[in-house]
């Protein structure tokens, strides 16, 4: 099924400033808010679909990767996605709402940020986000790559099984809530009264409570291990671009959800090569007599070396263009180039007999210059080569 556009299920144009966005995404939210339809499916994947756009286009980061890529900049589908957006659950919804909000009525109408979506108990607490930084290659990035890393992070705890209780009999149902993870308050507002639901205290909204603590974690149900991570990317990836991939971070405390891992993409330099977005430049040094008479040379791209040949007679700042030879687009069918641009090596220590032979040569008319007419002149050139 193909995706929406964000501004679209928002109802704002694309250079709506933030607080046009969220005001739209307030609109939305309370129209098809699960309270004011309950059972009604289609209003609740309305009201996923426009969290979901309100996460993105919230987030500078992630609205300036939408815009540039479109869904696939932002969808995280476990498998190296980029950043959040798709997969929201109802917890994640409703904790956007203490910021959208904040602590007016509808908060506490909705039940704010204390809203566990369905009333249902929530397990344990979620872990946090992990950040790690990958360095790659520009033949790696040419062609995309999977790298195993290992990362260092809470891992769930093998002995209790996350729950971190000493065993089975050791879980009790928390007598403040009665097991159900929320207690209910009744208040008086100046439109009458009102209940509000909120996490239990006593058990965090968990519904039970540990008696006796699992030796292995402390009561944690989680562990500081080390675990070896398997992250694809894609080709043509670049410097200071973020991934996440889903529920590969810290393991939540007791049974929580886990958090993400979000990899930031670093460039290794290349020793010869320069990247300027989708293209790639390379300083070629050719020799006066290689220049005069032309030749065969080998060059390093990224993708092995090529051969190209240059003609009899190449100026100083001609510039060789190898089609295809740059980076893919991560998410469209795109190539950028390879240019090349020529350096006409000149000898800096010259023999006697050497200094004699130019000498000779330097007072013959075909030595002069002579510019072609009408030639491109070196701004427009500097600005092909980047074009
Ligand atoms: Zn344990
Ligand atoms: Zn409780």
């Amino acid at each position: 099924m193909s995706k929406r556009d964000y501004y679209e299920i928002l109802g704002v144009s694309k250079g709506a400033a933030a607080d046009e966005i969220k005001k739209a995404y307030r609109k939305v939210a309370m129209q098809y808010h699960p309270d004011r339809n309950p059972g009604d499916k289609a209003a609740e994947e309305k009201f996923k679909e426009a969290a979901e756009a309100y996460e993105v286009l919230s987030d500078t980061d992630k609205k300036a990767q939408y815009d540039r890529y479109g869904h696939a900049g932002v969808s995280g589908n476990g498998r190296g996605g980029f950043s959040g957006g798709a997969g929201m659950n109802m917890d994640d919804i409703f904790s956007q709402f203490g910021d959208i909000f904040g602590e007016d009525l509808f908060g506490s109408f909705f039940g704010g940020g204390q809203r566990r979506g369905g009333g249902q108990r929530s397990r344990g607490v979620r872990g946090s986000n992990l950040r790690v930084k990958i360095r790659l290659t520009y033949e790696e990035i040419a062609n995309g790559v999977t790298k195993n890393i290992k990362v260092k992070k809470y891992v769930g705890c093998n002995t209790c099984g996350g729950s971190g209780a000493k065993d089975k009999g050791s879980v009790q149902t928390c007598s403040t809530c009665g097991g159900s993870g929320q207690v209910r308050k009744v208040q008086n507002t100046f439109l009458g009264q009102m209940q509000t639901v909120t996490t239990c205290p006593a058990c965090n909204g968990e519904g039970t409570t540990v008696t006796a603590k699992c030796a292995s974690c402390k009561g944690e149900g989680r562990v500081y291990a080390e675990e070896t991570v398997s992250i694809d990317i894609p080709a043509g990836v670049q410097e200071g671009m973020q991934m996440n991939v889903t529920g590969r971070g810290n393991a939540g405390e007791r049974g929580g959800m886990p958090g993400d891992l979000i990899v930031l993409i670093e460039e290794e330099p290349h020793k010869e090569l320069h990247r300027e977005g989708l293209n790639v430049a390379y300083e070629l040094h050719l020799s006066f007599t290689d220049a005069v008479f032309g030749t065969q040379i080998e060059v390093p791209t990224i993708d092995g070396r090529a051969k190209i040949k240059i003609p009899p007679g190449t100026q100083s700042g001609k510039i060789f263009r190898l089609k295809g030879k740059g980076f893919p687009a991560v998410n469209a069918y795109q190539k950028g180039d390879q240019l090349i641009q020529v350096n006409i090596w000149t000898p800096q220590h010259l023999s006697a007999e050497e200094k004699a032979l130019l000498e000779k040569l330097g007072n013959s008319p075909n030595f002069k210059p002579h510019p072609e007419k009408g030639g491109k002149n070196f701004f427009d050139k500097i600005k092909e080569m980047f074009s």
